[in-house]
């Protein structure tokens, strides 16, 4: 090993001031080594640069100023317990209250007329500026002043002085970071050196230094993990996948349908018989806008597997979803196939199971229970997982763990723009749904306040009047399913007594047993049910081609895609129908998600909006996805390189797919640690 490879890998406990106490806690924040450590960015920076004069400052500005003290500190106490302390400064260019909380180290330290450098924020208080303290320091003993210093996330038992100290100390010990990326890389994309960055990033002289800095490193995690994220799909086309010789099977099925496959449709369904035909594993992701027919595409390519003498199964996330699916899988395939129903609260499960793995069913369609580890199928041959943003990745793969060789599918009613998709989904290949069964309507959507719910009712009465159904969404109560369902409960027997005696209005929330869910839904889509009170367990999925309104109250607690999600439970037929947004805020965030609801039906358009208002990790929930944690990119705002990094990954691929040559060693190194991150496998073997 070269010297400077043993430097940066050496345990984090010899690094100068960490020790055995330390080290335990540096582990804990995922720091091993003296690679770990210099990786482990700023969340922030100070700059300290420049010290302002006290007549320059200006409400809201953070910087430092230098003067000496002309008061000792008085205190104020106030209820519970907090003290506020201050002390009066002057420049020579102006005065200045300076102040800070219940931090008693401050109160003793300043002396009167000695020079002190404070670095703070300039706050306006009732028209006084005054200056809230972060930091000072004696001028004579200055450490701090004149520079940009970083400011790492901490964990109890490291503070910023020690981290900061740490870090530095590396950074004089090792004279020249080698770069792992190709330098025709670093070249080609005019990136800066890793030494350079490297040191910038942590202790930058200026923000351009910076911005460079970070440029290269958000480049460089996002090239990375999109050339694995390639080698990994590599390596699956490599391996052995189950082989469907009947493919024309699925001609009966696709005939018997009441209606014309759509054009993409018919596409999906022709992608995906080319994988059962390929003799590599399916890996593949559905992206359709809600309604656009996902369901029968499952159907089609379940169908040819039984066909092919396997079994199929499909997993659903609401108990009231599979319950859906199964009634309609019934009905598509008749008797011709025998159909379990798999969820938490069926029956006679040991039966069941038994019955499963002997492959007595053809089709089994459930909910999370279809991954129990007590679940064994005889010869599962391809798995599908819908509405699959509901699960983490985990419970995807281990579905599909649950047989050697099985062909995958998943299913998103959330599109997301390609390069984005190309990256989060990197290991799958994506086929879209860009159209929706012919006949439907766009869904007239109006936002609206209490004041005139009323009206909207009467709009709503005069649809149930004409034979249609509605859903009406209750308000939520807090984060707790509990209250909410209590809520519910008033909410659809005041719509029933006080304003819709002449219908039937059912209730659906998420604390009723399975039993009395299915059976509400069961009569709202006979139609015995006029109007469906419902918290968000009807989110997804749920198909009553005879409702027409739906009706959101509450609707600034929901974020974008799951308004359109809920919307997306009318207009499954051929009735124009409409979606009522209620809310009374005038929040500048809400209102920005409602204009978009009333503006467009296009679910592309909505995730991307969606996508811009919360940013990435919110959009996709924590590690919903899969991918190992970003340290430094940010999926939204650092598009543009990730788009620069995808087709620099695209170039290396055709250039020198196995990475050869001395120039590409540590980034073959970089990529299977990667690996290692997600399974572990040895991919240049
Ligand atoms: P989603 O993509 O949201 O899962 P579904 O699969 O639930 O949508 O389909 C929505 C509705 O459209 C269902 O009632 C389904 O029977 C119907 N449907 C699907 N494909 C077609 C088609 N090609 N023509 C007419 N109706 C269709
Ligand atoms: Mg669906």
């Amino acid at each position: 090993m070269s010297d400077y490879k043993k430097l940066i890998n050496s345990p984090i406990q010899y690094v100068k001031g960490v020790g055995e106490k330390r080290t335990a806690l540096f582990n804990k924040l995922g720091i091993y080594n003296v690679e770990d450590l210099i990786h482990y960015f700023p969340r922030e920076y100070e700059d300290r640069r420049h010290i302002y004069n006290i007549s320059q400052l200006s409400d809201g500005m953070v910087c430092c100023i230098k003067a000496p003290v002309l008061t000792v500190a008085a205190e104020r106490r106030f209820k519970y317990n907090l003290a506020v302390y201050s002390l009066a400064i002057d420049d020579g260019t102006g005065s200045i209250n300076v102040f800070w909380f219940s931090s008693p180290k401050y109160k003793r330290k300043f002396e009167r007329g000695v020079e002190y450098i404070f670095y703070g924020k300039a706050v306006s208080r009732n028209g006084w500026l005054q200056f809230e303290l972060i930091e000072a320091e004696a001028a004579d003993k200055n450490t701090k002043t004149g520079k940009i210093l970083p400011v790492y996330p901490l964990t109890k038992g490291i503070n910023q002085t020690n981290l900061r100290s740490m870090i530095a100390s590396v950074m004089d010990g090792i004279d020249f970071f080698e770069d792992f990326l190709p330098q025709e890389i670093v070249r080609k994309n005019n990136l800066m050196s890793y030494d350079k960055a490297m040191r910038c990033i942590h202790f930058p002289d200026d923000m351009d230094d910076f911005e460079k800095a970070r440029r290269r490193f958000v480049f460089e995690e996002l090239f990375v993990l999109q050339l694995s994220l390639n080698y990994m799909k590599d390596r699956r086309c490599r391996a052995d996948g189950l082989i469907f010789t009947d493919i024309s099977c699925g001609r009966a099925f696709v005939d018997s349908l009441p209606f014309e496959l759509t054009g993409a449709q018919k596409r999906a369904i022709r992608e995906i018989c080319d994988d059962f035909k390929s003799g590599t594993p399916m890996n593949r992701l559905v992206q359709g806008d809600v309604g656009s027919g996902k369901t029968v595409v499952a159907a089609c390519a379940m169908y040819i597997t039984v066909c092919n003498g396997y079994q199929a199964a499909l997993m659903a996330p609401t108990e009231i979803l599979a319950n859906q699916h199964y009634n309609t899988f019934k009905n598509l395939f008749g008797d011709t196939f025998k159909i379990a129903l798999l969820t938490g609260s069926v029956s006679g499960k040991k039966k069941l199971l038994a019955d499963i793995e002997a492959g007595e069913y053809d089709i089994v369609i459930g909910t999370h229970a279809i991954i129990e580890d007590n679940v064994n199928f005889k010869n599962l041959g391809f798995c599908v997982t819908d509405e699959q943003h509901r699960f983490g990745v985990s419970q995807r793969s281990k579905l599909s763990s649950k047989s050697q060789f099985c062909h995958v599918l998943v299913m998103s009613a959330t599109p997301i723009p390609r390069t984005l998709a190309l990256i989060l989904y990197g290991d799958l290949d994506i086929t879209i749904i860009d159209d929706k069964p012919a006949g439907r309507q766009d869904i007239d959507t109006f936002c609206v306040n209490d004041s005139i719910r009323g009206r909207a009712y009467n709009f709503v009465r005069k649809q149930l009047a004409e034979g249609r159904q509605a859903y009406v969404v209750c308000p939520l109560v807090e984060e707790s399913e509990s209250l909410d369902a209590v809520s519910s409960v008033q909410f659809a027997e005041k719509l029933q007594t006080q304003v819709f005696p002449e219908y039937k209005v059912g209730l659906l929330h998420g604390k009723m047993k399975a039993k009395e869910k299915d059976e509400v839904m069961m009569r709202f889509k006979d139609g015995e049910v006029n109007l469906l009170v419902a918290t968000t367990v009807i989110e997804v999925g749920v198909d009553v081609p005879n409702a027409n309104i739906m009706v959101i109250e509450n609707a600034e607690r929901f974020g974008l895609s799951q308004l359109h999600q809920l919307r997306g439970r009318v207009g499954r037929g051929d009735f124009k129908s409409y979606c009522v947004l209620i809310t009374n805020s005038q929040n500048d965030a809400t209102q920005q998600r409602m204009q978009t609801m009333t503006s467009t039906n296009d679910g592309f358009k909505i995730s991307q909006k969606d996508l811009e208002l919360r940013g990435c990790g919110e959009f996709f929930g924590t590690r919903q996805h899969g991918l190992p944690e970003l340290k430094i990119a940010n999926l939204f705002t650092d598009i543009d390189i990730l788009k620069d990094a995808q087709m620099q990954c695209e170039e290396l691929l055709t250039n020198n797919p196995h990475l050869y040559g001395p120039d590409c060693e540590r980034l073959k190194e970089r990529i299977t640690h990667m690996f290692d991150k997600f399974d572990g496998a040895d991919i240049f073997n």
